[in-house]
């Protein structure tokens, strides 16, 4: 049993912040992150700071100390840690970037070409990594946008909408969704910008290049130990779910209307009950887990609560100007780090 490890990652002052001159709101000494309010209107009395405690706390709003800037390498560093091991043994693991849109999840997931996120080194750990036995990778990648599932890597470009169905073993799962072998880094690195070219993507007032749905990034490790004595062989599973998930602010902030409102409302379906599930989880244990209410929830089902051992990233702006949202952010995955879960080695043999 294990609990969600929590790390917590501030963004430097994006332009539009400095323009405004907005403060710096965060600061972070060792495991702690502590959100304190610099500006009080007159007649209001000082808000309190307000400190939560994480697993990790990254640093990345300003890079003039080395000592405590945490750059993309460090972030890999530290969640890597025994991760790859894990996969190899046999578990599953899940990787998800939550926080509002522009706060540094895409970031902190893919990257840039100069400074590659955890999805690429991720990847590239994992194909480095040796084992006795033969190995197996396949990959898939889908959106969920507007609480329909979609294949980023249709090759045949169908535009299909998918279902999620649930296998009594192996759990959830997404009928139809392509999966393609790799063994480079190279196979990867196209499949990655052939997929992320598909997202859906429509521009808030907040940030023009923002996305609006939940991707999922996954590889599947099948590991073959063949026992030439008894003739039979031993196979270890593992999924490692890397997960973007959409924006978590509030609609009326990002001044979404029309079609983008209902887009909002759907993904906040999905935030909502995710929110939901990790209230349930760690408040009233024992009680229903309606998994089911959501696409993202279903598929995340073993991350939450299952069988996986997982990781939340939460990011958040280091901005006076975004104060409620990361309060909320900080509140909510300070919340998720008391969710335990039960991972367990996946492990067959075959005659
Ligand atoms: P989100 O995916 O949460 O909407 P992005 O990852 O797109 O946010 O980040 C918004 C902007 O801030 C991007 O231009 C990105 O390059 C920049 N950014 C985010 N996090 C960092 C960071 N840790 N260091 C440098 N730039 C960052």
């Amino acid at each position: 049993m294990s609990n969600v490890r929590v790390a917590v990652r501030v963004r430097p002052m994006n332009q539009r912040e400095k323009e405004k001159h907005s403060v710096c709101v965060i600061s972070m000494s060792q495991n702690k992150t502590i959100l304190q309010s610099k500006a009080v209107s007159p007649g209001e009395v000082q808000k309190a700071p307000k400190e939560f405690t994480f697993d990790h706390c990254f640093w990345s709003a300003d890079d003039s100390d080395p000592d405590t800037y945490a750059g993309q390498e460090e972030v890999f560093k530290t969640l890597e840690e025994g991760t790859i091991e894990n996969i190899y043994q046999g578990y599953n693991v899940c990787i998800f970037a939550y926080g509002q849109t522009g706060s540094g999840k895409t970031y902190s997931m893919m990257g840039t070409d100069d400074e590659p996120g955890l999805i690429p080194r991720f990847c590239r750990a994992l194909l480095n990594r040796k084992s006795e036995g033969t190995v197996r990778v396949e990959l898939s990648y889908m959106e969920i946008y507007n609480e329909k599932v979609r294949d980023l890597l249709d090759l045949k470009k169908s535009k299909k909408e998918l279902s999620v169905r649930e296998h009594n073993i192996l759990g959830p799962y997404v009928e139809g969704l392509s999966q393609h072998a790799v063994s480079t880094w190279e196979d990867i690195k196209l499949l990655l910008l052939a997929g992320n070219k598909c997202r859906t993507t429509a521009a808030t007032k907040m940030n023009e290049e923002s996305s609006r749905s939940h991707a999922i990034f996954t590889l599947t490790i099948t590991q073959m130990f063949p026992n030439h004595e008894s003739g039979t062989s031993k196979e270890l599973h593992s999924k490692f779910n890397l997960v973007d998930l959409a924006g978590s602010e509030k609609a009326s902030k990002t001044g979404a209307q029309g079609k983008q409102l209902v887009e909002s409302g759907n993904i906040n379906k999905s935030l909502t009950s995710l929110g939901r599930i990790i209230s349930s989880l760690t408040e009233c244990k024992g009680s229903y887990v309606s998994y089911r209410e959501s696409v993202l929830t279903w598929l995340l089902k073993n991350s939450l609560g299952g069988n996986s051992k997982t990781v939340m990233l939460a990011t958040i702006s280091p901005a006076e100007d975004n104060y409620g949202e990361t309060h909320s952010t900080l509140v909510y995955a300070e919340r998720t780090r008391q969710i335990v879960n039960q991972a367990k080695v996946n492990e067959d043999t075959k005659c």
